[in-house]
């Protein structure tokens, strides 16, 4: 499943993060000496853990919700920050940065859906934030783009949508800050079960855990 995974994300250009929260090691180092080298987790702990096991060029990826006074813990070597969704945690971010001096890349996320239990930036928040000064002046918390999730349905029309609108916000972004965030790069988007559909309405970057690893307990 892996390498056809692969295949199809290479075709669109889009990275594959290999999502490897709850699993082992052994399981991570699988595909690493396949040559993979993007990971996601999603609790700190776990992720400092591994990092300290396991080769230094991986590329780690947090996906998980991320408290403010844990964001020291992985700034000194954590890839990409995905879900960051207030400007509180980027101001935390971008002072952890400069205390490691490395710039640290982030996603913003952003909710299309009307699920409780999903949070992020409305597109309109989103919008906002981009025209306000404030998040242009962190000089080591560099937002690069977009994260996003769909709504939990089987309704491939609403799904398609949702990606939809993620992407045109994406896009819109691109054209109007370009000049201020020239790293607007990713879009984040697409899982085990929709990532086809994500991939179709130009993810750029896919989160996949149980498909390639297997379900979790
Ligand atoms: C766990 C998780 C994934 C991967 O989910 P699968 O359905 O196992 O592919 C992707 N994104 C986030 C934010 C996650 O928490």
């Amino acid at each position: 499943m892996f390498k056809k995974l692969l295949a199809e994300a290479s075709a669109k250009n889009a990275t594959l993060v290999a999502v490897s929260k709850r699993k082992p090691v052994e399981a991570i180092m699988e595909l690493y000496e396949q040559g993979h080298r993007d990971f996601g987790e999603n609790y700190v702990q776990e992720l400092v853990d591994k990092y300290e096991e396991l080769p230094k060029d991986i590329n780690w990826h947090f996906i998980g919700t991320l408290q403010r006074n844990k964001v020291k813990y992985i700034a000194p070597f954590v890839h990409l920050i995905h879900g960051v969704d207030s400007l509180k945690l980027m101001a935390e971010i971008d002072k952890r940065g400069q205390q490691n001096g490395r710039i640290i890349d982030v996603l913003l996320q952003v909710d299309v859906t009307d699920e409780d239990t999903k949070h992020g930036f409305t597109p309109a928040k989103l919008v906002a934030l981009m025209e306000a000064n404030e998040i242009h002046r962190l000089a080591w918390a560099r937002p690069s783009g977009i994260m996003g999730m769909a709504s939990h349905t089987d309704d491939e029309a609403q799904l398609g949508n949702e990606f939809q609108e993620l992407k045109d916000l994406f896009e819109t972004v691109k054209k109007d800050y370009y000049d201020r965030r020239p790293d607007w790069n990713h879009l984040s988007m697409g899982m085990s079960g929709d990532y086809q559909l994500a991939l179709k309405h130009g993810s750029s970057m896919l989160r996949v855990g149980s498909l390639i690893f297997g379900a979790r307990d």
